[in-house]
């Protein structure tokens, strides 16, 4: 058995959902908790806990709120350095930054140099697990997941398969999708902490026969996850009517080709016909909510409320470089608001839910990460709640914790996240 570890501050974990119980019965405050072998070992009062372990070390974190790490449901890793880029909508967009950008990435020395700046500003954001896309490249893929195994990070990540509608260099074929995408999976899914995730980007840039491989390798494979886009902008949704004539929605698109169930993760999910809402809450598929990149791109307003009204699994993501922001506390924010423009007022206690336990859960990891009781893997972030002037004066204020931590929520980022702890292991240096 390893050395053991104490952690005392503000120890937040969530016993229920608040989305099914009420906000506040849901979450519970306890004073620390002991790490062991990458580990939570146990969570509860701080005396208790000192007495039980004499000999652990004790990190006192004072009044800091230690909590799980941050998830990001969905992102693409290899959009990093052009993140933020200037007036243009989904398709333009992709064509206009983000194919060029990608392209770049059959360069082996520049997609580990990515993959390792990628993961120094998530970490330093709070995030401990991301779900990414990475390109067509398989050195792409091999990047990311070295770069993660070296740091014994939790991720999920995939070759994003496209063979049209994307520029010359960029389009792999329904036959080197699926025979790239399975030598990948093969050597990587369940290595460490690493999983793999088969990747078709959105029906737009497939072929019906590429979706069907997909199709096929995910039936051969289905204890993988499977993820991709879905109804993000009215005009793209009018192209995968006009490619796809006998579908009688975009999520048919998937559907006809074997691309629906349980451990499929549909990003965006913001203009659903009531066929796709209830296919999806039948089969239990995960949708991820990007809302910092659907009012980046003009994509539209996710709801929230009827779409947890009706059951449906919902991770947070950042959705980079779409998404606006690394920081997965200003995408609680943006989350917050774009609820709000639909008349739904989210608890504080909800968006820390979903950044950690529903993105856990729709990545179907809920039993490993997103929450912190004694098994769960030692994925840790510890909030400051009085990381600016701004954010202080205000916390300040505040009769309870929620009242506080909805300051950070609101107005925080990397300077609220005092420390990151991954795999039982604090992050030194740089990667912070
Ligand atoms: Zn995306």
């Amino acid at each position: 058995m390893g050395d053991k570890m104490i952690l005392k501050g503000q120890v937040l974990s969530f016993t229920d959902s608040p989305f099914e119980a009420p906000p506040l019965d849901a979450a519970r405050i306890d004073e620390a908790l002991v790490l062991q072998d990458g580990k939570i070992r146990q969570v509860g009062g701080f005396d208790a806990l000192r007495k039980a372990y004499p000999t652990a070390d004790v990190t006192d974190y004072g009044g800091h709120v230690i909590m799980a790490g941050l998830i990001d449901a969905h992102a693409h890793y290899p959009q990093t350095a052009m993140i933020a880029s200037w007036g243009k909508r989904l398709i333009d967009w992709l064509n206009t930054y983000t194919f060029p950008e990608e392209m770049k990435f059959g360069d082996e020395g520049y997609a580990a140099e990515i993959a390792r700046r990628y993961l120094d500003l998530t970490t330093a954001h709070g995030t401990t697990t991301i779900c990414s896309f990475c390109t067509i490249h398989p050195a792409s893929v091999e990047a990311f997941f070295a770069e993660a195994k070296a740091r014994g990070q939790r991720v999920v990540a995939g070759k994003t398969c496209m063979d049209r509608n994307a520029p010359d260099g960029l389009r792999d074929t329904a036959q080197s999708a699926y025979d790239d995408s399975r030598a990948l999976l093969q050597r990587w899914h369940g290595e460490d902490r690493i999983s793999y995730a088969i990747t078709p980007r959105f029906s737009p840039t497939s072929t019906p026969e590429q979706l069907e491989a997909m199709g096929a390798l995910w039936a051969e494979h289905p204890d993988c996850l499977m993820q991709t886009h879905l109804s993000e902008q009215v005009d793209e949704i009018e192209w995968v009517r006009s490619l796809y004539p006998g579908a009688r929605d975009y999520l048919d698109t998937y559907e006809m080709y074997g691309l629906l169930g349980e451990r499929g993760l549909y990003g965006h999910a913001i203009h659903l016909e009531p066929r796709e809402r209830d296919r999806l809450a039948e089969v239990g598929a995960g949708l991820v909510h990007c809302p910092t990149s659907n009012m980046f791109i003009g994509s539209g307003l996710f709801d929230m409320g009827g779409l947890k009204d009706a059951g449906l699994l919902v991770g947070l993501a950042t959705d980079t470089g779409g998404g606006s922001s690394f920081s997965m506390l200003r995408t609680m924010a943006a989350a917050y608001e774009v609820a709000q423009l639909r008349g739904c007022a989210l608890h504080g206690a909800q968006l820390i839910w979903l950044a950690t336990v529903g993105s856990a859960e729709a990545l179907h990891m809920g039993d490993k990460i997103g929450n912190i009781a004694a098994g769960m893997e030692g994925d840790l972030v510890v909030l400051d709640l009085a990381s600016t002037p701004a954010i202080a004066q205000r916390a300040g204020q505040a009769s309870e914790i929620w009242e506080a931590m909805f300051a950070t929520i609101m107005m925080g980022d990397d300077r609220a996240v005092a420390d990151v702890w991954i795999g039982g292991k604090r992050v030194e240096g740089n990667a912070r």
